[in-house]
């Protein structure tokens, strides 16, 4: 049931314990990196400050700001020759972030990786494949080695190529395949014109989904469609990549590895603790990596931490589902909408496939919102079906986000599918 189950079923006081140990040696040895060096110089602060893990709250906090006016190396606390890879973020906003890693913290990241896809129940004879991108993007060489060291039989298979990706599917009776959701419906679909149903053709099982922000709706959808049970699985390249935070079987709420990481939730505006069990920015600061330490790293995404004991065993504290990042949100005439609390509508309906896109335009000064989201079948005359159905979609919508969209039925296939990471909000506003 555990692969590390000294570690994984740690009490709440021996969790603490470990932590408060790990974090004093990481701040001592983030004194080597010449930017904590100088951040701790110049708040006055030194590595013995740090006696509790309440002291975590003098330690300012690190953004993927200071992560880019250190780039590429200027965050490291090992020379660079003990350093054995690094990943990178594309830097589409002006300079790329860097992530350096020893043996040692490559070695590790795979150990989390491992315990998260044994803790789902996969075993060296399982067959796993990856339709993640390799390279730069963490969610391919991460769940590699991840799996690999868990001795399973590995199939990198790599992103795009979706009738070859099936192909392997089939032929090497792969039984766990890790995806991104908005990906595993273009997979289905392709299954479909193939011929191929997954329940009768396929040995899946189980499918790590992960690496964008879905809902229940989205997942049980995964679940049903390809008969498999789908885990959530959260990770970010500036903690290493997958395995940050996964679910176990109860399949509510994800478990962070606290042995990795201390977590804060806060208010993004004020920076300060929000009550217990409060939505809010997850700020971590990572207690067992070498290279490149971070502490009390904003992440901008929200979540929160659900209350009460898992019944798996587990005192590793749950995450909720994530929202999103906090730069996800929309502001539509002063009301704060996430782009999941529409798919958790959308998905409710059985009439309607998986691929939608928000599109937000001004009109005579006024924000308006279009939700164009495509059918499940084709339907020619149906009229008055469809106006109905629209008309459904838009009164619920309504219900969740407090404003009135324009629902836009659309035939599948129609709307652009990302190869990455779904792109599901046009903001047109802001080209004014
Ligand atoms: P990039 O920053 O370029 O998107 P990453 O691969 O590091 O590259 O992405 C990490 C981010 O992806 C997280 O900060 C989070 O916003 C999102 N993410 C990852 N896994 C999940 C998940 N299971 N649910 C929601 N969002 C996720
Ligand atoms: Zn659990």
């Amino acid at each position: 049931m555990y692969l590390h189950k000294e570690l994984e079923t740690m009490s709440r006081s021996e969790i603490k314990q470990l932590q408060l140990e790990r974090l004093k040696k990481t701040v001592n040895h983030c004194m080597n990196s010449p930017f904590y060096k100088k951040r701790f110089d110049a708040f006055g602060l030194k590595p013995s400050d740090i006696q509790s893990l309440e002291d975590l709250k003098k330690i300012p906090f690190t953004t993927k700001e200071d992560l880019r006016s250190t780039y590429p190396f200027g965050m490291a606390s090992v020379p660079l020759e003990q350093c054995i890879r690094l990943h990178s973020s594309s830097g589409t906003t002006g300079n790329p972030t860097v992530i350096l890693h020893t043996r040692r913290d490559i070695d590790q990241w795979a150990e989390a990786v491992a315990r998260c896809l044994y803790m789902v129940g996969l075993r060296s004879n399982d067959v796993f494949q990856n339709s993640s991108g390799y390279g730069m993007f963490t969610g391919g060489l991460g769940f590699q080695y991840g799996a690999e060291k868990l001795g399973m039989l590995t199939v990198p298979a790599g992103a795009g190529n979706t009738k070859r990706q099936i192909k392997f599917i089939t032929d090497f009776h792969t039984t766990a395949l890790h995806a991104i959701p908005s990906y595993v419906t273009r997979l289905y679909e392709v299954m479909q014109t193939m011929g191929i149903d997954p329940r009768r053709d396929t040995d899946l099982r189980v499918l790590l989904i992960g690496a964008e922000p879905h809902s229940d709706e989205q997942r049980k959808r995964i679940e049903q469609m390809l008969g498999v049970k789908a885990y959530n699985s959260f990770g970010m390249s500036e903690m290493c990549g997958p395995g940050v935070a996964f679910e176990c079987p109860e399949q509510n709420g994800l478990h962070i590895w606290e042995d990795y990481y201390i977590v804060e939730i806060v208010n993004p505006d004020t920076l300060e603790p929000v009550p217990d069990g409060e939505m809010g920015e997850m700020v971590l600061t990572t207690i067992n990596r070498e290279a490149m330490p971070l502490l009390r790293y904003r992440t901008r995404d929200l979540t929160r931490i659900l209350p009460g004991d898992c019944p798996c065993g587990r005192h590793h504290i749950r995450l909720d589902r994530f929202k999103g990042r906090s730069d996800d949100m929309m502001i539509l005439k002063g009301v704060n909408i996430f782009p999941i609390q529409i798919e958790k509508i959308l998905m409710n309906f059985n009439e309607l496939a998986s691929n939608y896109l928000i599109t937000l335009f001004t009109s005579n000064d006024n924000d308006e919102m279009t939700v164009e989201v495509e059918l499940a079948k084709l339907l020619t005359d149906e009229n008055e079906k469809l106006k109905s159905l629209a008309k459904e979609i838009t009164r619920q919508l309504k219900d969740e986000i407090l404003i009135t969209p324009h629902v836009k039925l659309v035939q599948k296939g129609t709307l652009p599918q990302s190869e990455g990471k779904a792109v599901r909000v046009n903001d047109l506003r802001r080209h004014f």
